[in-house]
């Protein structure tokens, strides 16, 4: 028998969806035959080399026979019944809703093993949602996107231990994986740092480059996958559509969002200025790494900025391009130039490479290549619980948190809640009173000592007295 996790929450929070990108379309098809009504589907998953079963108790809606209620609780009590584990999906976007609280007492009553997960985070409108879903009472919630794959590496590594588990002992029992602060064994804490995968493929580094228009941005793109590709154009053969364009660059498979291709196509339909700003917005949610294409004659300029901020606040990684390097004339004096503007202009951006480039030369483009790539590789991190929380005692010793209103704020402990970007919980008392001051000291020190420059960290507060 092999581990089996039952998919379990209120209708339209994404099961299928998870479901069927667990279990691939081919399989779930089979299942879906007309006429046949299952209650419960069954199907083989697989999560990069995890293999397990997944029961899914979606298809609800369908129900008219009995009530909703009552039927929902019924097929909920019997997939955890059969479950190793159940994944309790609430909606990121709605938040928690009484029906996802129903759901939660059947889980406790039940003494299920439980991993939360907040599905349809994708992008700014989970974040609140995502932290609504501690409220469960649950544990750490997982932020997932079903729909566009996000957070399944989060997904994984969460699944690992349990699937490891079940199978070396053969246990019908497993007991709750949680945060243990006594634990500061160094050997086990390299298991729990999930090792940098580099792109595949099937599973290419996504970039945009965006950029104001007249930047380069073409020039770059082109310069990238080969000028030949250009001359030839979309035609047979050539796996280039308006949106985005595949290719291996110095061996790293990348998928390249070209939002100068959009916007040429914008021109000719004549909207140029409407769609330009969700040209970029599309960009940005696409890419994993954004590159800001800056033009040296004119950079940091306001669409710049926005654009830059845009991608910070959507959580992407970003490394700044400057282009057209070839045309200057003092390039040291401009470079302290460049950095001075940088920091003063994107200090949301600290950290982040700041590379020259010229695309139509193609001088600098190795160094970008090699950006693009770490910037990911920073995006993706892990830190251990255990290395964390010496590193906070550290931390608090070396500054303590003020007392304001004569209460003491005690940050007790952090663990790191989701990677790309890194996002860490702090369990305090009084969260509230803590001044944004003192977060920022904890985001600098989380930079600086676990090598983490230019990717945006969220840091969470978490109430515990
Ligand atoms: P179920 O009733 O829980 O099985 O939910 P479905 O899988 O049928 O999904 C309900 C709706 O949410 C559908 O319109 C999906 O396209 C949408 N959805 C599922 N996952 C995501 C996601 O990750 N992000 C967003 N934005 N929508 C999603
Ligand atoms: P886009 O609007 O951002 O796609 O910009 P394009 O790629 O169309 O480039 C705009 C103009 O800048 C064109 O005339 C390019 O030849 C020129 N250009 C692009 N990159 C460079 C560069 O690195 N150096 C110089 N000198 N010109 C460049």
């Amino acid at each position: 028998m092999s581990f089996t996790l039952a998919i379990v929450g209120r209708p339209n929070v994404g099961k299928s969806t998870l479901f069927n990108r667990l279990v691939g379309k081919r399989l779930a098809l089979v299942d879906d035959q007309p006429g046949v009504t299952r209650d419960l589907r069954e199907g083989a998953a697989r999560l990069g080399d995890l293999k397990f079963t997944i029961i899914d108790t979606a298809g609800l809606e369908m129900a008219t026979d009995e009530s909703l209620q009552g039927r929902m609780r019924m097929l909920t009590e019997r997939a955890v019944e059969m479950a190793d584990a159940c994944l309790f999906l609430i909606d990121a976007r709605a938040g928690v809703l009484p029906a996802d609280e129903i759901f939660a007492d059947i889980l406790r009553k039940k003494n299920a093993q439980v991993i939360l997960a907040a599905n349809k985070a994708e992008g700014k409108a989970g974040e609140a949602g995502l932290m609504e879903a501690y409220s469960l009472g649950l544990g750490e919630p997982l932020g997932l996107s079903a729909e566009h794959g996000e957070g399944m590496a989060d997904l994984a590594y969460v699944l690992r231990p349990m699937i490891d588990l079940a199978e070396k002992e053969h246990v019908d029992y497993i007991p709750e994986v949680d945060i243990d602060l006594t634990d500061t064994d160094e050997e086990h804490d390299e298991d729990e740092v999930v090792e940098y995968i580099p792109p595949t493929p099937s599973k290419p580094l996504q970039i945009a480059v965006v950029g104001r228009p007249n930047a380069g941005k073409s020039t770059l793109i082109n310069k990238i996958i080969g000028e030949e590709r250009l001359l030839t154009g979309p035609e047979a053969g050539i796996t280039r559509d308006a949106i985005s364009v595949m290719t291996d660059w110095s061996g790293t498979p990348m998928r390249i969002f070209d939002t100068a291709g959009m916007r040429k196509k914008a021109k000719i339909q004549d909207k140029l200025e409407k769609l330009s700003v969700s040209d970029g917005l599309r960009a940005v949610k696409f890419a994993e790494v954004v590159v800001v294409l800056l033009d040296v004659d004119i950079p940091f300029e306001q669409q710049d900025l926005r654009i830059a901020d845009l991608a910070e606040r959507e959580g992407r990684a970003v490394v700044l391009a400057v282009n057209k390097w070839d045309l200057e004339g003092d390039k040291q004096d401009k470079l302290k130039q460049l950095k001075e503007q940088f920091g003063r202009l994107l200090p949301q951006l600290r950290g982040a490479p700041l590379i020259t480039v010229s695309a139509l030369t193609g001088r600098g483009l190795e160094r970008l290549h090699d950006a693009i790539l770490e910037a990911h590789q920073v995006w993706n991190r892990r830190v251990s619980t255990s290395a964390l929380n010496r590193w906070l005692v550290g931390m608090l010793e070396q500054h303590p948190p003020p007392a304001p209103q004569g209460k003491r704020i005690k940050l007790r402990y952090m663990t790191q809640v989701k990677a790309r970007p890194p996002g860490f919980v702090v369990m305090a008392s009084h969260p509230d009173l803590l001044p944004a001051s003192y977060s920022r000291y904890l985001v600098n020190g989380l930079r600086e000592d676990f090598d983490m420059p230019g990717t945006p960290i969220r840091l969470f507060m978490r109430s515990q007295n």
